[in-house]
């Protein structure tokens, strides 16, 4: 049973490390800032409320995530075999996912936070493909897979990125020591490259 969840600051490579655990694992992955993108492009209600919270930076009610990845977790393919990327971001959404479905690692990705502005602000995703690229690696602003022009996350700008940087310290890094005192935490070293970063998870699983 491969139970995951991955936790870190914006910008500690969750996105990135779920892309090297689904292509190298049979996980399910769910992602909230993706399903809420998705939501935002097709223009529904919760599309309409999550853009106001997501261009400030901010986290949506706990109520109505807990019940968008409780209504995912549900799915048959989910029972043993998830991978959670950016759920739970608040003591009461972790509270809610132990009693819905117990994770069985919970792997938080530790990242210098200079490194994480960085990597926010110079970070470009395929809107196709949803590949993430650092500019800093490309030479021009098309994605090399599948040759669209690449995209910046609105949420990836300057103001934005610090504000979302202060969340985390304020809602998210307290999860830190909830896991730590349920003894799930596994602390993984996230500044090296991604597949440094995937190889350190890979050995915990089953
Ligand atoms: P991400 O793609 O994981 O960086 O998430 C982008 C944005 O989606 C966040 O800044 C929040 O506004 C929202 N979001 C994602 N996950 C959650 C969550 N677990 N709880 C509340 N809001 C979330």
């Amino acid at each position: 049973m491969n139970k995951i969840v991955l936790l870190g600051a914006p910008g500690a490579g969750k996105g990135t490390i779920s892309e090297l655990l689904i292509k190298n694992q049979k996980l399910v992955h769910i992602s909230v800032g993706d399903i809420l993108r998705q939501n935002i492009k097709d223009n529904t209600d919760l599309g309409k409320l999550a853009n106001k919270y997501m261009l400030a930076g901010n986290l949506l009610p706990d109520d109505i995530i807990i019940k968008l990845v409780e209504h995912r977790l549900s799915c048959k393919d989910c029972k043993n075999n998830f991978l959670l990327d950016g759920y739970p971001r608040t003591i009461k959404q972790a509270e809610a996912l132990d009693k819905f479905n117990k994770p069985t690692y919970v792997f938080n990705l530790k990242v210098d936070i200079n490194v994480v502005i960085e990597r926010l602000t110079g970070r470009r995703i395929c809107n196709k493909c949803n590949s993430i690229f650092h500019v800093k690696n490309l030479k021009n602003e098309i994605c090399p897979s599948c040759d669209c022009k690449l995209n910046k996350r609105d949420d990836d700008k300057y103001e934005v990125v610090k504000n979302r940087i202060d969340v985390y310290f304020k809602e998210t890094a307290p999860l830190i020591d909830y896991y730590k005192n349920n003894k799930q935490l596994i602390e993984i070293n996230a500044l090296g490259n991604p597949n440094d970063v995937y190889s350190q998870i890979e050995k915990f699983l089953k």
